[in-house]
């Protein structure tokens, strides 16, 4: 099934699907999810969206949130068999199976017709058909082209381009990033033709904080944003307790990590901070540096080359002095245009 031809042809009788995407998902996995899952169900496929953890309540407004089963939430055997008796499964925004935790081995073990679609470099060649383009900005974007190539644009309503449009919006930074395309707006401006609505999903997007995480955010910049002018890095530490003391919810650091690539002169920012049962990185850079092959070599981790994360088993503090004792190794790349 290498040819979007096969595909089609696959997709002539409804077939029992299963759409995954990763751990801890944000706007673009889980827009692009209920996106193709709004598409694969007005073709007539039985379509269940499955996500391995819970995620930020600001994307819970998607159409079709409901119906979202959060495996951690569900006893394993249930995912289990959901994944085994599957005919179909999409994984959608991650590219290698270690990304879905517990679901990677189902997902491998299963004799369903793989489907892979992402943007995330390095991908792990494990699906039958692959939609895969490091160049485009989300993979909302490439959920768009598989139904344009599917023939069936005439088919996305205003729920699809609403659950698309948030994808592209959010991968972009608001159509701020370096992978702000043409090709990113032409698809945003069809999106918006077939009813998504920019003012709607952004407001819900951003504009639905709580005081809690505008707190947590003053907080972070008059106290915890560090700068090391000789290496242009930022970085931000956030203890176990200090997000307990702003009430943290999932989601509630997204965005931080910007702030830091926000000071003049800085190439690389990193935000670590303490989710109890591991520590989790986020890391953003200008320019050529690669936070990709950073997260890769160092913390478990990848991406893209400008946005990456990563985990350690360390405690917090031995996790930042290992972050503090690599930069040296990246001084030149850092220092250089
Ligand atoms: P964030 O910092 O917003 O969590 O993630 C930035 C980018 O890196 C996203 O595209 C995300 O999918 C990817 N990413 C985050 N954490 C990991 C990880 O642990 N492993 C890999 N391979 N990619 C990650
Ligand atoms: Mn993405």
């Amino acid at each position: 099934m290498e040819k979007i031809q096969d595909f089609k042809e696959y997709l002539k009788i409804p077939r029992k699907t299963v759409i995954l995407t990763h751990f801890k998902p944000d706007a673009d996995a889980l827009g692009s999810s209920l996106g193709l899952a709004h598409y694969l169900k007005k073709k007539g496929h039985p379509t269940l969206v499955i996500t391995p953890s819970d995620y930020p309540d600001f994307i819970a407004w998607m159409p079709g949130n409901k119906d979202v089963m959060i495996h951690q939430r569900e006893k394993f055997e249930k995912s289990a068999k959901l994944i085994s008796q599957a005919e179909l499964i999409f994984c959608l925004d991650f590219s290698c199976l270690s990304r879905i935790n517990d679901l990677g081995e189902m997902v491998r073990k299963s004799s369903a017709k793989k489907v892979l679609i992402d943007h995330h470099l390095e991908p792990e060649h494990f699906a039958d058909f692959e939609q895969w383009d490091d160049t485009a900005a989300s993979t909302a974007e490439l959920v768009f082209k598989l139904i344009a190539d599917l023939g069936d644009k005439n088919l996305i309503d205003a729920d699809i381009a609403d659950c698309l449009y948030a994808g592209l919006m959010t991968d972009t930074g608001s159509f701020r990033h370096s992978n702000t395309s043409g090709q990113v707006f032409q698809i945003a401006s069809e999106l918006v033709e077939h009813g998504a609505d920019p003012y709607k999903v952004s407001k819900l997007i951003y504009d639905t904080n709580t005081l809690e995480r505008l707190r947590l955010m003053g907080y972070v910049l008059s106290e915890k944003l560090q700068v090391l002018p000789e290496y242009r890095t930022a970085y931000i530490v956030l203890s176990a307790e200090e997000l307990k003391r702003f009430g943290s919810q999932t989601g509630d650091t997204e965005g931080l990590v910007n702030y830091g690539l926000s000071v003049k002169g800085v190439k690389l920012s990193v935000l670590i901070s303490d989710r109890r049962e591991n520590i989790k990185l986020s890391l953003r850079s200008l320019g050529n540096f690669s936070v990709n092959e950073m997260a890769r070599a160092h913390f478990d981790g990848g991406g893209h080359r400008n946005a990456a994360g990563g985990q350690t088993t360390l405690t917090l503090e031995q996790t930042v002095k290992k972050f503090l004792d690599i930069l040296p190794l990246y001084k030149d790349q850092l220092l250089n245009d």
